[in-house]
C-alpha cells in the first residue's frame, strides 16, 4: 500500500516499488487479451483496440491525463498459398512489399529454375528465361527462384510475359536460403498482380509436373489505429521527457515480448510516478502499427508543430526488455561498438551515459545496441531530438562469449519466438524484465527532475540525489547484426 500511496520522488522510494510482478500482471492481462481476440493484438485486429482500451483505462485509474490518438492505416490481412496439385497442401506465406492484389487459381509455370547441383539461376531475370512458356491462359502462376538479380526485376518480367501472379521461392543453394522468403519490390505498386514467397522445399513441390495452386492477396483496407499518450504535467511544461514502447504486435502472435515487456514496463513505471508532482512535463506512449513500420509513432511525430516538437527534451524507446535468453543492451548513442547508420542526435550519448551508469550500479553487464533507428525513436532522431533506449536481444543468436558473461544459452536466438505464435506469457525472462523496469523508471525519474545534461534546459538536483557510478564500459563488441530489428528491413535480394 505505501507504494501506491506515497510520492515515489527519490530513486530509493521508486525502485523499491517498481518490480517485475507488477509488470508482469500487465503482460497477463495483455496475454488474456490476445487469447480472447485470436490469438493476436496486431494492428487492424480486435486484440490491438483491446490493448488499447487496456492501457488508457489502466492509465486513467493511475490518475495521469490521457488522450488516444488515431492515425490513419491500411491494414493488409494475410496471404495464403495453397497447392492444389498434384499435392494438396497449405503454405506459410507472406506478400512481397510492393505486390499487387487479388486471387488466382490456375497452372503453376517454372521459369527457368534450377533445384539441382548449385541451384544457380537467373530465373525471371531475363526475357529469355520465358521463352517457350504459355502464359496465355487466364490464369498462369509464375514459378520464380530466387538469385541472380532483384526480385523487382523478376516480378516485373513475368507480368510481362503474361503472368497473373507470382511465386518466389528460396533459392536452396546455402542453408540461409532454405526457408520462406518474403522480401520487397522496392516500392509501392510496383506489379498489379500478387506477388508472394515461398521456402525452397515448398518451390520444390510446386515445381512438379502438373501442379496447380491457389495465390491470395488481400487488398488493403482503411483501419485507422490508435497511439495512447498519458501526461503528468510538470512545472515546466515546455521540457517535455518522452518514454515510449509499441503495444502492438504481429499477427502470427500474441507479442508478449515484443513488445509487451516494454509496454507493461513503461504501465508499472507510470503507476509507481502517479504521485509525483515533476519538474518537467512526463509523457508516456503506447504506439500502434510499429510492426507495420513504425506508423504509430511517426504519424505523432509528423502531427506535432515544430515549436511542440522542440519542446521535446529527449525520447526513451523501450521495445522487447525481457528476451528469456537475454543480454542487456544499450543503444548506443555514441558509436563506440556500431558505426550509427543515421544521425544521432546530440544529448542521446548522455542517455545512454545513464543507462550505462545503473546497469553498473546493480552489477550487470550491459553491451551495445547499434543505434539504427529501427523502432520508434526513428521519427524522433529524424527530428533531432535525442534519443536511448534498452533492448534484450530478438532473432540474432548467442554467442558462446555472451553465454559467459548473461547465462543462457549460446547457439540459440536471444528470442527464439519472436514474431512468432509462441512469443507468450511463458516468453519473458522476469530476471531482465526486473533489471530493466527499475532502469526504465530511474531514468524517467532522473528525467522528470532535469535533463540539463541533454538538452542544457536546467532543471532541479534529484531529490536525495541519483547516487549513480560512472559507467564500468560495455562488456564486449560485437560483430553486426547486433541492434536485430527487422521491422522494416526485408530483403531487396542483393545478387
Ligand atoms: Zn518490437
Amino acid at each position: 500500500m505505501k507504494c501506491h500511496n506515497r510520492n515515489n520522488n527519490t530513486v530509493s522510494k521508486l525502485l523499491e516499488c517498481v518490480d517485475a510482478d507488477g509488470a508482469f500482471e500487465h503482460l497477463e492481462a495483455l496475454q488474456a487479451i490476445a487469447d480472447e481476440n485470436g490469438g493476436n493484438r496486431a494492428a487492424g485486429l480486435p486484440g490491438y483496440d483491446a490493448s488499447v482500451e487496456y492501457v488508457a483505462s489502466t492509465l486513467e485509474d493511475y490518475g495521469w491525463d490521457v488522450t488516444i490518438e488515431e492515425f490513419p492505416f491500411k491494414y493488409v490481412g494475410p496471404s495464403e498459398l495453397e497447392q492444389l496439385t498434384p499435392v494438396n497442401a497449405v503454405y506459410e506465406t507472406g506478400p512481397f512489399t510492393g505486390t499487387g492484389y487479388g486471387e488466382v487459381t490456375g497452372t503453376v509455370i517454372p521459369v527457368d529454375v534450377n533445384l539441382v547441383g548449385d541451384r544457380a539461376s537467373t530465373s525471371g531475370c531475363e526475357a529469355a528465361d520465358f521463352a517457350g512458356l504459355d502464359f496465355s491462359g487466364a490464369s498462369d502462376i509464375a514459378l520464380i527462384q530466387r538469385g541472380s538479380c532483384a526480385f523487382a526485376d523478376k516480378a516485373i518480367n513475368a507480368e510481362a510475359a503474361g503472368a497473373e501472379a507470382v511465386i518466389i521461392f528460396n533459392q536452396g543453394n546455402t542453408p540461409e536460403r532454405e526457408e520462406l522468403i518474403v522480401g520487397t519490390l522496392g516500392g509501392d505498386d510496383v506489379v498489379g498482380i500478387p506477388v508472394v514467397g515461398a521456402s525452397f522445399a515448398q518451390g520444390e513441390a510446386l515445381a512438379q509436373q502438373g501442379s496447380t495452386a491457389r495465390v491470395m492477396v488481400p487488398q488493403p483496407e482503411d483501419r485507422p489505429q490508435k497511439n495512447v499518450i498519458a501526461e503528468l504535467p510538470g512545472r515546466n511544461e515546455d521540457n517535455i521527457v518522452m518514454a515510449g514502447a509499441h503495444l502492438d504486435s504481429v499477427q502470427a502472435g500474441p507479442g508478449i515480448n515484443d513488445n509487451g515487456s516494454g509496454s507493461a514496463a513503461l504501465l508499472e513505471v507510470a503507476e509507481r510516478l502517479r504521485k509525483l508532482k515533476p519538474q518537467n512535463t512526463v509523457r508516456l506512449a503506447w504506439w500502434g502499427a510499429e510492426e507495420s513500420g513504425l506508423i504509430g509513432s511517426e504519424q505523432y511525430v509528423a502531427s506535432l508543430s515544430q515549436v511542440e516538437r522542440s519542446h521535446i527534451a529527449l525520447y526513451l524507446n523501450f521495445d522487447m526488455v525481457a528476451s528469456p535468453n537475454y543480454i542487456y543492451m544499450i543503444y548506443d548513442g555514441d558509436q563506440s561498438g556500431f558505426e550509427a547508420p543515421v544521425a544521432v542526435p546530440e544529448g542521446s550519448v548522455q542517455i545512454e551515459d545513464l543507462f550505462e551508469s545503473y546497469f553498473t550500479s546493480v552489477g550487470q553487464p550491459y553491451d551495445d545496441a547499434e543505434f539504427s533507428g529501427r523502432s520508434d525513436y526513428q521519427a524522433f532522431i529524424e527530428n533531432d531530438i535525442p534519443a536511448g533506449g534498452l533492448f534484450t536481444g530478438a532473432e540474432v543468436v548467442k554467442n558462446e562469449e555472451q553465454e559467459a558473461i548473461w547465462g543462457g544459452v549460446a547457439g540459440e536466438a536471444f528470442d527464439q519466438c519472436y514474431h512468432q505464435a509462441c512469443d507468450d506469457i511463458e516468453n519473458v525472462d522476469l530476471d531482465a524484465l526486473d533489471v530493466n523496469v527499475d532502469a526504465i523508471a530511474l531514468a524517467v525519474l532522473a528525467y522528470s527532475y532535469s535533463t540539463e545534461s541533454v538538452n542544457g534546459v536546467p532543471g532541479k538536483p534529484v531529490r536525495g540525489g541519483l547516487n549513480l557510478p560512472a559507467p564500468a564500459g560495455p562488456e564486449m563488441t560485437w560483430s553486426a547484426g547486433g541492434g536485430g530489428y527487422h521491422h522494416d528491413h526485408e530483403p531487396t535480394d542483393l545478387d
